[in-house]
C-alpha cells in the first residue's frame, strides 16, 4: 500500500474536480487533470487560475505561490498518464456506470496501491469498488462546494475499504487543511442524509399553508441560527440538484416515508423554476424578496400584566397559558385546560414563533403577544401547526442523526462535526439533543407521530433508550 502520497490524478474537471485540483496543488503536490471533454482541463485550469489571481490581488497569496500552485497542475489527454498516480480523485458524473467503468479501466492503469477514490455525493463506494482489484484501497473522498473553502471531507469506507487506507485519506486530508470525518458507506454519508429534515419540515408547512416562505426561513434563520432559511437554500443549491438528492437518499432507503419528497418542490422542478439559477423558485429572484410579516408592537397599548410561571415553559399570562410546545396544537391543549392558549416555538434568540388556539378571545392571543414583546422578542405569528418549526425541524435532525449514530454510520463527534462545518449548522444534532432533552425530544416526536398517525415522526431506538437514561438519572 502507497503510503506516501505524491502524484495526485483528478478525473473530472467540472466544479469539484477544479476545486479539489486547486486544494491538492496548493498543498503541494503534482496533479494529473483529466477529462472525457475536450476543453473542460483548460477551463478548470482558467478557473483555477483566476481564483487564485483574485488571492494574489487581495494580498491573501503571493505572486510565487500562485505561479507554483498553477505549474503543479498538468493537463493530461491520455488515461494512461494516470498510471504514475499515488492517489486519484474521480469527480466525474454522478452516474454508477460511469464510475464503475472508470475504476475498472483504472485498476488496469494504475499500480495495485494506488489508493482510488470517489467524489461521489450518493453512490454505494461498495459498489463502485466491487469489480475493483484491490478494494480495500477503494474508498468515498467527498469535499463539499466549494472544494478550497469548505473545511469538510466525508472519507466513506465501502465493504471492503480497509482502516490503514481511511486513516491515510484523513491524515492526508488535515494536511490539506480539511477537517475528515469518517463515514460508513450509506445512502447520504452523515451530510446529505442529516439534512434531509431541514427541507423537509420546510416543505411540509408550507404545504400545509402554516406561514409564507419568509416566515419558515426567517424562524430558522432568525430563531434557530441556521445560516440560511431552508426554502432559500434550497433556491441557492438549485430544486432540480436538492430534489434529486432528496429522492436519491429516498429510494436509496427503499421508499422510506421520512425521506418523501415534496410534491411542492417537484412541481417547482416541473415548472423549471430551479431558484436563483433560473431567477424564480420558492422565491421571484428578479425582484424584491418579500419581507417578513412580525406582529406590530403592542407595547404600552394594553394594561398591565398579570404573569406567573406554571412549571418549566408554562406561563400564565392573565387568563392565557403560553406554553413552549411539546408537539401538540393550542386548540387541543385549550380545550383540555379549558382556557386561551398560545403555544410558543423553541425560543433560542430573539425570536418568538407563536401559534394561537382558534377558539382564544383576541385579546388573550394579544396579551400573550405583549408579554412576549416585553421579553424583547419579535414574534411571529403561523397556523396552529403541532412542533410549530424550529422545534419539529430541529427534532427531526436530531433524531436522524442518531439514527445514523445507532446504525454506526459515523461517531457522535463526526456526526456532529459533520453538520457544523459541511452545512453550517449552529450546533452539531447530537450535542444539540444533548441540550434540548432526550425525554422531551421524545414527546415531541410522540406528538407529531400520535397527530399525523405517520411513520415518518417515530423516534428512533436510540432516541428512547437515550430518553429512558436521562429519566433513570433525574429519579
Ligand atoms: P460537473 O458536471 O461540473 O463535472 C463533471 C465532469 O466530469 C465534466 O467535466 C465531465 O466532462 C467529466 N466526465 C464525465 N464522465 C467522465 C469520464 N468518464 N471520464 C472523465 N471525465 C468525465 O459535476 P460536479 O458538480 O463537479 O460533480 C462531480 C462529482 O462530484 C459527482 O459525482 C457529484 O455527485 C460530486 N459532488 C458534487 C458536488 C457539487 O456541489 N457539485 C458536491 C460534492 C460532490
Amino acid at each position: 500500500m502507497t503510503m506516501k502520497i505524491h502524484t495526485v490524478a483528478v478525473i473530472g474537471s467540472g466544479t469539484m474536480g477544479a476545486g479539489i485540483a486547486e486544494v491538492a496543488a496548493s498543498s503541494g503536490h503534482p496533479v494529473l487533470l483529466f477529462d472525457i471533454a475536450a476543453d473542460a482541463v483548460s477551463r478548470a485550469i482558467d478557473g483555477i487560475q483566476t481564483r487564485l489571481s483574485s488571492r494574489v490581488a487581495r494580498g491573501k497569496l503571493s505572486a510565487e505561490s500562485c505561479a507554483a500552485i498553477l505549474a503543479r497542475l498538468v493537463p493530461v489527454t491520455d488515461i494512461q498518464a494516470l498510471a504514475s498516480a499515488d492517489l486519484v480523485i474521480e469527480a466525474a458524473s454522478e452516474r454508477l456506470e460511469v464510475k464503475k467503468a472508470l475504476f475498472s479501466q483504472l485498476a488496469g492503469i494504475c499500480q495495485p496501491q494506488t489508493l482510488l477514490t470517489s467524489n461521489t455525493s450518493s453512490l454505494s463506494v461498495t459498489a463502485i469498488a466491487a469489480d475493483v482489484p484491490h478494494p480495500e484501497r477503494v474508498a468515498g473522498l467527498h469535499f463539499f462546494n466549494p472544494a478550497p473553502v469548505m473545511k469538510l471531507v466525508e472519507v466513506v469506507s465501502g465493504l471492503a475499504t480497509s482502516p490503514e487506507v481511511v486513516n491515510v485519506l484523513c491524515t492526508l486530508a488535515m494536511n490539506w487543511g480539511k477537517q475528515p470525518v469518517r463515514c460508513q458507506s450509506t445512502p447520504g454519508f452523515i451530510v446529505n442524509r442529516v439534512a434531509r429534515p431541514f427541507y423537509s419540515e420546510a416543505w411540509r408547512a408550507l404545504e400545509e399553508q402554516v406561514a409564507s416562505p419568509e416566515a419558515i426561513d426567517a424562524a430558522l434563520r432568525e430563531g434557530a441560527g441556521f445560516p440560511m432559511g431552508p426554502l432559500e437554500l434550497t433556491d441557492l443549491i438549485g430544486q432540480d440538484v436538492n430534489f434529486a438528492v432528496t429522492c436519491s437518499v429516498f429510494n436509496a432507503f427503499w421508499q422510506e416515508r421520512r425521506f418523501l419528497p415534496s410534491l411542492y418542490q417537484q412541481e417547482l422542478v416541473l415548472a423549471g423554476r430551479l431558484g436563483k439559477k433560473s431567477g424564480q423558485g420558492v422565491y421571484n429572484w428578479r425582484g424584491e424578496k418579500p419581507s417578513v410579516q412580525w406582529l406590530e408592537s403592542v407595547i404600552g397599548t394594553a394594561a398591565a400584566l398579570n404573569t406567573h410561571t406554571l412549571s418549566d415553559g408554562v406561563t400564565e399570562i392573565d387568563e392565557a397559558v403560553l406554553i413552549e410546545t411539546q408537539g401538540e396544537t393550542a386548540q387541543s391543549l385549550a380545550l383540555r385546560l379549558n382556557k386561551p392558549v398560545v403555544v410558543v416555538d423553541r425560543m433560542e434568540r430573539d425570536v418568538a414563533v407563536i401559534a394561537a388556539a382558534a377558539g382564544n378571545p383576541a385579546a388573550a392571543t394579544q396579551k400573550v403577544v405583549q408579554y412576549l414583546q416585553q421579553q424583547g422578542k419579535r414574534v411571529l405569528m403561523i397556523a396552529d401547526y403541532p412542533g410549530l418549526l424550529i422545534w419539529r425541524t430541529v427534532a427531526m435532525i436530531i433524531n436522524e442523526s442518531l439514527d445514523a449514530l445507532q446504525k454506526g454510520v459515523a461517531s457522535e463527534e463526526d456526526i456532529d462535526t459533520a453538520m457544523r462545518l459541511g452545512v453550517n449548522y449552529p450546533c452539531g444534532p447530537v450535542a444539540w439533543g444533548e441540550r434540548l432533552g432526550w425525554q422531551r425530544l421524545l414527546i415531541l416526536l410522540e406528538n407529531l407521530q400520535r397527530h399525523y398517525g405517520e411513520e415518518r415522526y417515530r423516534p428512533c431506538s436510540l432516541l428512547r433508550q437515550r430518553a429512558l437514561l436521562e429519566s433513570s438519572y433525574e429519579s
